[in-house]
């Protein structure tokens, strides 16, 4: 977004703000100390716990049926509502970031993708981080196979192997999840190391997950069975996508599951809608879902899409930086 509109933007928000009184979602992957987080997913548990400390004491923070009953029945929100939201399902959610939860008594939604849960490997943008960023000792050149087309890259410098990731991660974002497959198999086979994940890296167990679904301060919502860019893929495919999650969830659980967030999330890539589109909305209501998250700047009102909420992106954020952004979505 350029400045400009970014502007017109914030004076938007502003008026609506003005208008009634906004609701904002927030969004966390993982709660944990990386050795190295190149897409910046996650918060150390001394900035969690501040964040979370300031919430408490500062907002009104809903949890998912209170979230939900004022989306549904477009009900203005209380004054400074916040809703605190997880997405994928790392098993450090449930030990680090849930005991932080508990002790602020903070309630969260946890968005989970099913495939990898319960499994020792990674979600694919981990693993694309594991075989080329961990260790520089990697064949000097990269040929690869993507959806029927021949990609070539250098890996013969760090610099070339961190440019060659953050390529990758590019295109494999809007592949199929048989094409990211077959691409993360050609990548264990050059680099020599297996499918295998880093414990660090890791989804929770059902055990994990069923603890947290059974705690006070926990919900659980769907986030696909793979984690493809639903926009990308046909009507029919993004229907097995969630679908799946959603009963497994259920089988697993013994709950009916009515919240979603769609992966990536973003409204738009270069103006076309490939993270969500029409047909996104369309299988999420006859899938019985009820409100669904994307991953876009804005607050919540009573009149927002319940089939494609914004939610604000936290990064590792010190107490200072987290309360400045949190005043300025509640400027009004
Ligand atoms: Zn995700």
């Amino acid at each position: 977004m350029g400045n400009a509109s970014k502007k017109i933007f914030s004076v938007l928000h502003y008026v609506a703000n003005k208008v009634q009184r906004p609701a904002v979602v927030l969004l966390y992957h993982r709660v944990t100390t990386l050795q190295q987080d190149p897409q910046e997913l996650s918060v150390t548990p001394a900035n969690f716990n501040a964040q979370m400390g300031h919430l408490a004491s500062d907002y009104n923070v809903l949890d998912a049926d209170r979230f939900l009953y004022h989306v549904k029945n477009k009900k203005a929100f209380p004054e400074r509502s916040v809703f605190v939201t997880f997405d994928d399902g790392y098993a450090d959610n449930y030990h680090e970031a849930l005991p932080l939860l508990t002790r602020h008594e903070v309630p969260a939604l946890f968005y989970i993708t099913t495939s990898k849960i319960n499994t020792s490997y990674e979600l694919w943008w981990d693993d694309l981080e594991r075989v080329l960023l961990t260790d520089g000792n990697l064949p000097p050149t990269l040929t690869i196979n993507i959806d029927g087309q021949t990609w070539q890259y250098a890996t013969g410098t760090l610099t070339a192997i961190r440019e060659t990731y953050y390529a990758l991660q590019q295109v494999l974002r809007f592949c199929k999840p048989a094409v990211i497959e077959s691409a993360m198999a050609q990548l264990y086979e050059w680099s020599g190391k297996t499918a295998t994940g880093r414990p660090s890296h890791r989804l929770m167990t059902w055990e994990e997950l069923r603890a947290m679904g059974n705690t006070d301060y926990a919900a659980i919502g769907c986030h696909t069975h793979r984690h493809p860019a639903v926009g990308m893929l046909s009507y029919e495919e993004q229907y097995t996508e969630i679908g799946m999650s959603k009963e497994i969830l259920e089988g697993v659980l013994s709950a009916p599951q009515v919240h979603f967030s769609y992966p990536f999330g973003g409204r738009k890539f270069l103006g076309t809608k490939r993270y969500y589109n029409a047909d996104s909305i369309k299988v999420c209501k006859a899938l019985g879902l009820q409100l669904v998250c994307a991953n876009y700047h804005g607050q919540v009102h009573s009149w927002s899409n319940p089939f494609a909420l914004p939610r604000i992106l936290v990064r590792d954020w010190p107490l200072d930086e987290f309360r400045s952004h949190m005043q300025q979505f509640f400027k009004y």
